[in-house]
């Protein structure tokens, strides 16, 4: 994690940048009144995985008030975080982090950023392919994916033949019988 007189400066330099409709954008696309955000830090206290960004919570969403774009958008945070609401229930302002984080990825994706964590990308690729094959995830199948995009073979073979040995990995998938619908979610949104 960045120490706050790096990120400071990293703010100083590049306030020039500002991109002040970059708020807006944010909360039209994650529901969240950004400005809100008092900068209690309390979501970062509370996160699980905080040591591992390099920007906490309630940095990001500094980040997006101040409307420095790019340091938003490839931050490696968006991307580490779970979605587990951890940050949110703690939020003296009830601020939905996740759902901003949602937007951040969206936005850096249809941007051509360069993602923070791309492995983490390839893995969130490899569950939705699973499941709009199957209509339902098939673990075995999103690690050979994973594995695959990362080249990393061999890693986690001992957890991996553990999980089978107890059959916590099926050989084959199993298919939702709706899997029509489930595919109908896959399919482009019409822009009429
Ligand atoms: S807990 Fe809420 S108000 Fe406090 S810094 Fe985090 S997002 Fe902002
Ligand atoms: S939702 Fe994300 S940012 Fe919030 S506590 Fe969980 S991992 Fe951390």
């Amino acid at each position: 994690m960045k120490h706050i007189t790096e990120i400071e400066t990293t703010q100083i330099l590049d306030l020039n940048q500002m991109d002040l409709c970059f708020v807006a954008e944010v909360k039209r696309r994650s529901g969240v009144e950004i400005n809100q955000c008092w900068h209690c830090q309390s979501c970062a206290g509370g996160c699980p995985f905080v040591l591992a960004m390099d920007y906490p919570p309630n940095r990001v969403i500094r980040l997006v008030q101040l409307g420095l774009r790019k340091e938003a958008l490839e931050s490696s945070g968006i991307w580490i975080c779970v979605g587990c609401n951890t940050c949110s229930i703690q939020c003296p302002n009830s601020i939905d982090i996740p759902a901003v984080n949602d937007a951040l990825r969206q936005i850096a994706l249809e941007e051509g950023v360069a993602v923070g964590e791309p492995n983490i990308l390839n893995f969130h690729r490899a569950v939705l392919q699973s499941i709009e094959r199957h209509g339902r995830s098939h673990k075995l199948e999103i690690m050979l994916r994973y594995k695959l995009k990362k080249h990393d073979w061999f890693r986690d073979m001992t957890v991996g033949l553990k999980m089978f040995a107890k059959r916590k990995l099926e050989l084959l998938p199993s298919r939702t019988k709706k899997i029509a619908d489930v595919r109908r979610l896959f399919e482009p949104k019409s822009t009429v």
